[in-house]
């Protein structure tokens, strides 16, 4: 059996922590407030008849448009009114025929097939009656709901984009770097990724490895709702974001999961804020923050848990010694996916070469059918 490690917590169990410390917006129930549609209405640009009229000719009375109020209107026999989608059928009127089917000769509208009873007629209440429960209470947010919220009178919450800030930190990194020192690649590509997955992103000034400036930064982070670190809080001596975060009564979530690259991952709430600290090894840092910022956002926002794998089928062989589930970068052909020789959490290389990330259980896996995240 794999030595498992107490301290290590699965990838399912701190996304599903992370989700429940976040609190997210209460949705309430929605329901109808007229019967939907309010009235008949036409389903056609075309004209609204009497269908017992049959293939006779009908003078055409007039026209209706959407948001037209069809009082006054009556279609006797041999009558019709041309009449567009979503107008109220006059009164009389029992079908339309749509455009493509009608002839127009002498003023009179002539159909080209028997019109049938209620063709092309949205009837009243059809969709919804007035006092119907449409969403139950507690369905998250999303598009379509908050536009059906929109058509029973409630007005839309102003929103926004989550405010997320990204803080590279370590005294390695610098613009121009001497052989000993590195360039800063986390800052600007969790940027970018926090972007795509639909956030508003400051990329904040490097922090120094000091625990007195992480904890003047920490305590000064204006609008920033979520924020990113990368480095800082693995097992190294100058790894002070840990400490630095329980001096100042954070509430620590989790620190260590068990999935490589990424094992020395923290999630703390701070302030009313989120406190994703990822590895700074770039890899580690970030397929951490595709896996686990979508997460704090839909949250934030109301919306349903992501689902981000997706199934493919591994072409080789991947190996993975030890206790914890990888994630190997390669190459995706359609469903084929073609594993690259990766040479770990520092290897950006390989990372920016692959499109996907492949799910290897511990102990490694033939080629054969896995799951797998679509890089961004
Ligand atoms: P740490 O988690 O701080 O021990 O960092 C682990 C490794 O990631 C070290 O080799 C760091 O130099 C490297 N690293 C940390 N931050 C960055 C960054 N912003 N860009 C590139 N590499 C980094
Ligand atoms: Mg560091």
């Amino acid at each position: 059996m794999a030595l498992m490690r107490p301290s290590l917590i699965s990838l399912d169990d701190a996304l599903a922590i992370l989700a429940e410390a976040i609190p997210a917006p209460v949705q309430g129930a929605v329901r109808a407030d007229r019967d939907d549609p309010a009235l008949d209405r036409s389903t056609m640009d075309g004209a609204a008849v009497r269908f017992e009229d049959g293939l006779a000719p009908r003078r055409i009375l007039g026209t209706l448009f959407a948001g037209d109020d069809p009082a006054g209107w009556q279609v006797e026999p041999g009558t019709c009114m041309r009449i567009m989608t979503g107008a109220v059928l006059p009164a009389g009127a029992n079908a339309v025929v749509p455009v493509e089917q009608l002839r127009e000769v002498d003023g009179c509208l002539l159909p080209e097939l028997e019109p049938q009873a209620g063709a092309y007629i949205r009837r009243r209440g059809s969709q919804a009656r007035s006092g119907d429960l449409l969403l139950p209470e507690g369905i998250p947010a999303n598009a379509t709901r908050l536009g059906l919220r929109a058509q029973v009178g409630e007005p839309l919450r102003p929103f926004q984009r989550i405010q997320v800030g990204v803080a590279p930190t370590g005294d390695e990194l610098v613009l121009a770097p001497k052989p000993h020192q590195i360039r800063d690649s986390n800052g600007p590509m969790l940027a970018v990724l926090a972007h795509a997955l639909g956030a508003e992103v400051r990329i904040l000034p490097a922090v120094p490895d000091d625990p007195e400036a992480i904890g003047r930064f920490l305590q000064d982070l204006g609008p920033t709702q979520v924020l990113l670190t990368a480095g800082g809080v693995s097992m190294g001596e100058r790894d002070f974001l840990p400490q630095v975060l329980e001096q100042l009564g954070a509430h620590i979530l989790f620190h260590r999961i068990r999935l490589k690259p990424g094992k020395p991952m923290l999630a703390a709430l701070l302030d009313g804020r989120v406190l994703l600290c990822l590895p700074g090894n770039p890899v580690s840092a970030y397929l951490n923050t595709l896996l686990f910022l979508p997460v704090v956002l839909a949250r934030l926002e109301g919306h349903a848990l992501p689902l981000p794998w997706r199934t493919g089928r591994l072409t080789a062989q991947v190996p993975n010694p030890g206790d914890r589930p990888l994630l190997h970068p390669c190459k995706r052909r359609g469903n084929e996916l073609e594993p690259l020789s990766s040479r770990g959490s520092a290897d950006l290389v390989r990372l920016a070469q692959a499109d996907v990330c492949a799910w290897i259980p511990e102990g490694g896996m033939e080629a054969g059918e896995t799951r797998y995240l679509e890089l961004l």
